[in-house]
């Protein structure tokens, strides 16, 4: 066991937990014990997976209120964010659960006998999630592979582990067999490489930035291990002349979660016509943002994850630097408040890289072309919003804009059901969705000769 993990309640700087860091010979012992495991729950009639599955999901559901005050705690999230986030992952459970019993092959007609295919577990998957969404990005690398007949190894972030630990003691409560879902708290440069190197690793869900996603595919492409990543962003908002500018510049779009939010629209890429008429709506909307304690129902924005997080976003977003800003409380806490940057060039540090607080840019465009070109004016493609009135013109920019998840007069990006992920360096594979367990198996062919030797 390697050192000590202290969990610090973001709005008040107090502790909330120590927590072991696991090492190199934890991840170790937890393999071997994962991969016993996984041989019985593969060797499981899929019913009864998806009925332990939902037994999961009941505890959960009996919990939502503790495990929503846990993150509240650990992550300073919003209260009615933290109980959607503990719903999130109780329903990814049941729709994991149907799957289970819906995983179904092929029979696919060839000439000389009959061919079908199965979807065959991979093993033991490893999860390695960020701070910023701890329960749900938890349950979306974890529950669908389980699901699928795997067992999972998950390292929650350094700053956030204490409801992925709960998770795990829930899932024995309902009963789901010891070892199958176990959770490692730990270092990334220690437990998370352990996990990307281990051989007895099958696949490796990877959510963070780019930078560590990078390495991460590089150590797992030693073993040829494949992996998912859904990395970092910076989504664009391209608001046309004709839209709803109201809806169109919510200024929830960027500060949910703080602006934590990798699918968080902090471009906000404005027709050039409308320009006065947005700033000004967005200067009276972040003058009345409630900044504050993330457990009173008031607030409609809490703290950064850290001081780490809130010098980076300081580093990036100066005090002096032309913008709207709203208010935010002084310490204890990390407190940054709501801002939009007016003055920026497409190409400045601010406007192309994710800064991962309450920060967007406003940059005007001039037609449909200029929009287009500004939104895939970057690295990332992981989501974006576009607003307009005219539908050619929403079908149009939807499919020449180079990301994965995008909403047409809305900045909703995730649900259960709909395939999540992104384009470009934004990331690789799609969590959710329709093939959220087939992500999580090798399919095999098998051919029957009929006209070979009787069987
Ligand atoms: P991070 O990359 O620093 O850390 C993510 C996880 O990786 C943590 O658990 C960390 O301990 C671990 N880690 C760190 N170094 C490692 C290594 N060398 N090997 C293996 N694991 C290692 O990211 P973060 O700061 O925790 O999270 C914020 C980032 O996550 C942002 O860039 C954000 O956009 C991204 N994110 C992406 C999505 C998505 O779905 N695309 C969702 C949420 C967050």
């Amino acid at each position: 066991m390697g050192d000590e993990l202290t969990v610090l309640n973001p709005a008040t700087e107090e502790v909330v937990a120590t927590v072991p860091a696991a090492d190199a010979h934890d991840v170790d012992r937890a393999v071997v014990r994962a991969v016993a495991a996984q041989r019985a729950w593969a060797a499981a009639a899929p019913a009864d997976r998806a009925r332990l599955l939902r037994r999961f999901a009941d505890t959960v559901d009996a919990h939502l209120d503790e495990l929503a005050l846990l993150e509240v705690r650990e992550a300073g999230h919003l209260l009615g964010n933290a109980r959607w986030e503990a719903g999130n992952a109780r329903d990814l459970l049941l729709y994991a659960a149907g799957g289970a019993e819906r995983l179904l092959g092929a029979q696919i007609p060839v000439p000389g006998g009959w061919d079908v295919t199965f979807h065959e577990p991979l093993g033991v998957v490893g999860v390695i999630a960020p701070w910023n969404f701890p329960m749900p990005i938890a349950a979306w690398g974890s529950f669908p592979a389980l699901a699928a007949g795997n067992a999972v190894v998950l390292k929650p972030a350094e700053t956030t582990p204490l409801t992925a630990l709960r998770l795990a003691e829930l899932a024995l409560e309902a009963g789901l067999p010891e070892h199958l879902f176990q959770v490692l708290p730990g270092h990334g440069a220690v437990t998370g490489r352990a996990l990307t190197d281990h051989p007895d690793i099958a696949k490796i869900v990877f959510t963070g930035s780019t930078r560590t996603g990078r390495e991460v595919m590089a150590r797992a492409a030693r073993h040829i291990k494949p992996v998912t990543l859904e990395l970092g962003g910076k989504s664009p908002n391209i608001v046309f002349a004709d839209a709803d500018l109201a809806a169109a510049v919510d200024p929830f779009s960027f500060l949910d979660n703080s602006g934590q939010d990798c699918c968080a629209r902090t471009r906000i890429l404005v027709q050039q016509t409308v320009l006065d008429e947005v700033r000004d709506l967005l200067a009276d909307a972040l003058a009345a943002v409630v900044v504050g304690d993330p457990a009173d129902d008031k607030t409609q924005m809490g703290p950064l994850i850290s001081r780490q997080q809130l010098h980076r976003v300081r580093a990036l977003v100066p005090d002096d630097a032309p913008g709207l800003r709203g208010g935010a409380p002084d310490g204890p806490g990390f407190w940054f408040p709501p801002t939009v940057l007016t003055a920026e060039r497409a190409d400045s540090p601010a406007a192309r890289e994710e800064i991962f607080g309450p920060v967007a840019v406003l940059l005007p465009f001039t037609d449909e072309q200029d929009a287009i070109r500004l939104a895939n004016d970057t690295p990332y493609g992981l989501a974006g919003s576009l607003w307009t009135r005219d539908l050619g013109r929403a079908l149009r920019v939807s499919r020449a804009v180079r990301a994965g998840n995008l909403s047409v007069n809305s900045h909703s990006s995730v649900r259960y059901w709909t395939p999540f992920g992104g384009f470009k360096q934004s990331g690789v594979g799609r969590e959710l969705g329709p093939d959220a367990l087939t992500a999580f198996t090798e399919t095999k062919n098998v051919f029957i000769s009929t006209e070979g030797p009787a069987l």
